[in-house]
């Protein structure tokens, strides 16, 4: 990673995400792999899937999968398409919750409701299995 980024500003590390295996966090400029994914795969997974976020981290936010990405992408060593099949979707989800037991919840708009409670954990609102949402960008 620090041949491509300036690892004084761009920091490292796992989440606990399920639903996607790498995600490029601008607003605490962090790029992180989820620790469930990453225990699965060999290093050519995990290297591929570095260097797209690594690839989205030297661009703007708003480039998300544009030509210039891809371009930019593969002269990193990325060889992938738009999407490595170790992502999805949501990676460009604007929020993310957690609930107390760990479980993912992504949001693509602004959570109406902010109280709510997980769905995994509890089928009806429950205040103890409260969602905590960070806002991803
Ligand atoms: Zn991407
Ligand atoms: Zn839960």
């Amino acid at each position: 990673m620090d041949r491509h980024l300036d690892i004084t500003v761009w920091s490292f590390g796992f989440d606990t995400a399920k639903l996607r295996g790498g995600a490029c966090n601008f607003t605490q400029r962090r790029i992180t792999l989820s620790r469930y994914l990453a225990a699965r795969w060999d290093m050519y997974d995990i290297e591929q899937t570095l260097l797209h976020e690594i690839a989205h981290a030297m661009l703007d936010p708003g480039h998300n999968h544009s030509r210039e990405w891809l371009a930019l992408a593969r002269s990193i060593g990325y060889v992938g398409g738009t999407t490595h099949r170790a992502e999805t979707a949501t990676e460009f989800a604007r929020w993310r919750g957690v609930c107390p037991a760990g479980h993912d919840v992504l949001r693509y708009r602004t959570p109406k409701n902010t109280r709510v409670s997980c769905s995994k954990c509890s089928s009806r609102f429950d205040p103890r299995a409260l969602i905590r949402w960070e806002q991803l960008r």
